[in-house]
């Protein structure tokens, strides 16, 4: 086994090298049945430790106070790769709540969106919340920034992470994904279907979409479809794929 120390110094090393690479899993959109969007998912193979769940790496960065690095990787390769998905497919990145405070993330996006010449009605960022959004303020301002720009924004993890309902008023959020927690054997009166009943609901009085995450099954796609959920993710529709699967899913769901 290896400790903490031991994967973060291999994991500084692997920075910009090919043993970091995204996967890309598709967005569905429940209303128009075809696939809106991917999001971009990190993976880590390491020749030593074999694939690291991002769940563990993410986390060591943001703790070693590294993560910038990481996440300037985020916001290039995915970019450059959604260029030449047709037009309106959206891609949506993960930027760890962390990054929020850093008052040039929205230059940063800014510069890198002219780079790569992709529209940024075609970027969401999703806030992943594994830490609280520190100081609200900055981050406040970061996100009226991205949206003056163009960019859309999701809060993920919405109901289990550091994310409160206080974010509805302070932030401007597109979209809120709920956790596949809530989704997993959804059924009639069961809680999780109240529960989600209830997201959909307050999330549609203030103009937000509501994507499901983890969709495994049929009957929890049909359930999410009849309570009104706007998007699903999850391996009923596709796991993360390389980029150059995209186009046969582009052909199996989008003809
Ligand atoms: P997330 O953003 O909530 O991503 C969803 C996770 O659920 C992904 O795990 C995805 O592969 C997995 N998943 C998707 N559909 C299903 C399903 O139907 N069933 C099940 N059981 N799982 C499903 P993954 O790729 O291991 O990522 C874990 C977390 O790591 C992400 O959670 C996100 O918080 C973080 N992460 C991944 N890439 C990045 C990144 O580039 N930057 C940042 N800051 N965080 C990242
Ligand atoms: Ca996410
Ligand atoms: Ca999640």
């Amino acid at each position: 086994m290896f400790n903490s120390s031991e994967v973060l110094t291999a994991l500084e090393k692997a920075l910009n090298t090919s043993q970091l690479y995204m996967v890309y899993q598709p967005i569905f959109n429940l209303r128009t049945q075809s696939i809106s969007g991917f999001e971009a998912l990190m993976r880590w193979n390491s020749p030593q430790m074999g694939m690291i769940s991002p769940d563990v790496f993410i986390t060591l960065l943001e703790d070693s106070g590294n993560i910038i690095s990481i996440e300037d990787m985020v916001i290039h390769t995915p970019w450059d790769v959604a260029t030449c998905w047709p037009d309106p497919l959206v891609l949506s990145v993960n930027i760890s709540a962390l990054e929020f405070c850093d008052p040039l993330l929205p230059q940063r996006v800014r510069k890198n969106l002219t780079a790569c010449g992709l529209p940024p009605h075609r970027c969401q960022i999703e806030v992943t919340e594994t830490s609280p959004l520190c100081d609200s303020q900055i981050a406040a301002k970061n996100m009226m920034e991205l949206k003056a720009i163009g960019v859309k924004l999701a809060l993920d993890d919405f109901g289990t992470g550091h994310a409160n309902l206080n974010y509805l008023l302070k932030y401007p959020f597109d979209t809120l994904k709920i956790d596949k927690e809530f989704v997993t054997g959804i059924e009639p009166d069961t809680r999780s279907t109240k529960i989600v009943e209830g997201i959909i609901s307050l999330a549609h009085n203030f103009g937000i979409e509501v994507l499901a995450e983890g969709v495994e099954t049929q009957s929890e796609l049909d359930r999410l479809m009849q309570i009104g959920c706007d998007k699903i993710q999850g391996f009923f529709i596709s796991p993360p794929v390389l980029a150059e699967e995209i186009p046969t899913l582009l052909v199996q769901y989008n003809h």
